[in-house]
C-alpha cells in the first residue's frame, strides 16, 4: 500500500512517515500544496494524509483541485484542532474522512487501509447529469439552471441514483442509502 503524506511541518512528517513505515506501507512526503498536486496526479496512491495547513494552497484547495481533476485517490485530512467547519469544510471539498491532530498512529493506519478499500471510484462532491445538478452539501437540484424543489426523500433517492449512473438496484440497496 503506497501512500502520499501531505505536511508541511518537517518533524511531523518524518514522524508520519516513519510511524507508516513500520507498519509496512510505502510513504511518499510532499511539504506544499503544489508538489502534492503533481504527486497524486502522476502517481496511483492508495490514500492521500493531507494537512489543511500548508503554505501557498491549502489542503481544502489541495483537495477541491484533485477532484476537479478527476483524481479519486481517497482522501483523510488532517485538522490542527477539533474544529467543526473544518471538518464539514474538508468532506464537502471532496475529502473521505478526517483525523484531528494529534492522533494515534494505530488510529491513522486503520483509517488509511479502510479508506484504501475503498479504491478510487468516481465520487464527485457535486453530481451533474443530463442537465441535472445535485449539490448534497448545499441540498440543491437545479435542472438547466432552475432549482428544484424536493421532499428529503426525493433527495436522498435522487442523490442515490446519480452515484450509481446505468446501474440498476435493488430495494434493499436504495433503503441502505435512503
Ligand atoms: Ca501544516
Amino acid at each position: 500500500m503506497r501512500v502520499l503524506v501531505v505536511e508541511d511541518e518537517e518533524k511531523l512528517a518524518a514522524l508520519i512517515r516513519q510511524g507508516l513505515e513500520q507498519r509496512g506501507l510505502a510513504v511518499d512526503v510532499a511539504d506544499a500544496g503544489e508538489e502534492a498536486l503533481w504527486r497524486a496526479g502522476s502517481t496511483a496512491y492508495d490514500a492521500i494524509v493531507l494537512d489543511v495547513m500548508l503554505p501557498g494552497i491549502d489542503g481544502f484547495e489541495v483537495c477541491r483541485r484533485l477532484r476537479e481533476d478527476e483524481v479519486w485517490t481517497p482522501i483523510l485530512m488532517l485538522t490542527a484542532r477539533d474544529a467543526v467547519e473544518d471538518r464539514v469544510e474538508g468532506l464537502d471539498g471532496g475529502a473521505d474522512d478526517y483525523l484531528t491532530k494529534p492522533f494515534a498512529f494505530p488510529e491513522l493506519e486503520a483509517r488509511l487501509r479502510a479508506l484504501a478499500r475503498r479504491g478510487d471510484e468516481p465520487r464527485p462532491p457535486v453530481l451533474e447529469s443530463g442537465g441535472l445538478r445535485l449539490d448534497p452539501a448545499a441540498s440543491s437540484v437545479e435542472r438547466d439552471g432552475t432549482p428544484i424543489e424536493l421532499s428529503r426523500i426525493e433527495f436522498a433517492m435522487l442523490e442515490t441514483f446519480m452515484r450509481r449512473p446505468g446501474r440498476a438496484l435493488t430495494r434493499v440497496e436504495l433503503l441502505e442509502h435512503v
